[in-house]
């Protein structure tokens, strides 16, 4: 077969790093009959070893010529293969609801996937995926920190993360410019996510964090009034980093 030369439009960075290859199925340590997602197998990296320990996997891939080594590499009883874009894939689809997914993600898409598989967290066990590492900074992001901000409280109001491991641009060919990570994500029990009205809940996150430098009030005006915010025991003077994500919910669940 030819040499692949990778794609920069489809984010492709291979890994080559056999111990964080290992380290990552490890995590996600499936049972032999879990139904797991990779997102991007590109040229099997991960691919290989999940299906060493599992009956059949399925993956999502954008790139014709990947999918099309993929079809004769892999048996289709092992390997389904669903060829199309991540961002409009619909987990759902598949049926399962223990889903494990997994990916080492194009990282010109991560954030967008991130808030498109929220739609899907009531279906899935676990996620563990591979980032730049400036974008789990962001997604684990204590309140009051440069960091925290939409993709913060946007993600911990719905998971529980656990930052594994560094990765190095040498563990990758090409090498990426810049340094990455594996995240955890497990959905919170549903008891746990109190948004009376969750695009209520999203909406207010993307209006108080529209303006950063802004004070969050200029930035939630015509949304929240400055009564509400005495009420609420919110300052007035308050930025939308410093608010946490508790306060984003009474917020929103205080606007009805
Ligand atoms: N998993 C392989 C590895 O670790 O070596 C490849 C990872 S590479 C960083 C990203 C993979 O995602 C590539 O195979 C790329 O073609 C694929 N990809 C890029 N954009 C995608 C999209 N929107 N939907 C599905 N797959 C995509």
């Amino acid at each position: 077969m030819t040499k692949h030369i990778a794609r920069k439009r489809f984010g492709q960075n291979f890994l080559i790093d056999q111990q964080v290859i290992a380290d990552i199925v490890n995590a996600v340590a499936p049972a032999r009959e879990a139904c797991v997602v990779e997102i991007g197998p590109g040229l099997g990296a991960l691919t290989d070893p999940l299906l060493k320990r599992l009956d059949r996997l399925h993956v999502v891939e954008i790139d014709r010529d990947i999918v099309a080594r993929l079809k004769q590499r892999y048996s289709p009883d092992k390997l389904i293969i669903h060829e199309g874009d991540a961002l409009t894939f619909d987990f759902a689809a598949l049926g399962q609801s223990h889903l494990h997914i997994v990916g080492n993600l194009p990282y010109n898409i991560s954030t967008p996937l991130l808030f498109h598989l929220t739609r899907f967290a009531s279906q899935v066990r676990d996620m563990h995926f591979m980032l730049q590492k400036e974008v789990v900074e962001r997604m684990v992001a204590e309140p009051g920190t440069s960091d925290f901000g939409r993709l913060s409280v946007m993600l911990q109001y719905r998971y529980v993360m656990d930052w594994l491991l560094d990765v190095p641009p040498e563990s990758f060919e090409p090498a990426p410019k810049v340094n990455s990570a594996v995240v955890r994500l497990i959905p919170r029990p549903a008891e746990e996510l109190t948004a009376k009205n969750e695009e209520k809940f999203a909406s207010l996150v993307s209006a108080a964090f529209s303006q950063r430098r802004k004070m969050l009030r200029n930035n939630l005006k015509g949304i929240l009034e400055d009564s509400l915010f005495d009420q609420l025991e919110i300052a007035r003077t308050a930025r939308a980093e410093e608010l946490s994500v508790s306060d984003y919910l009474r917020i929103a669940n205080a606007l009805g």
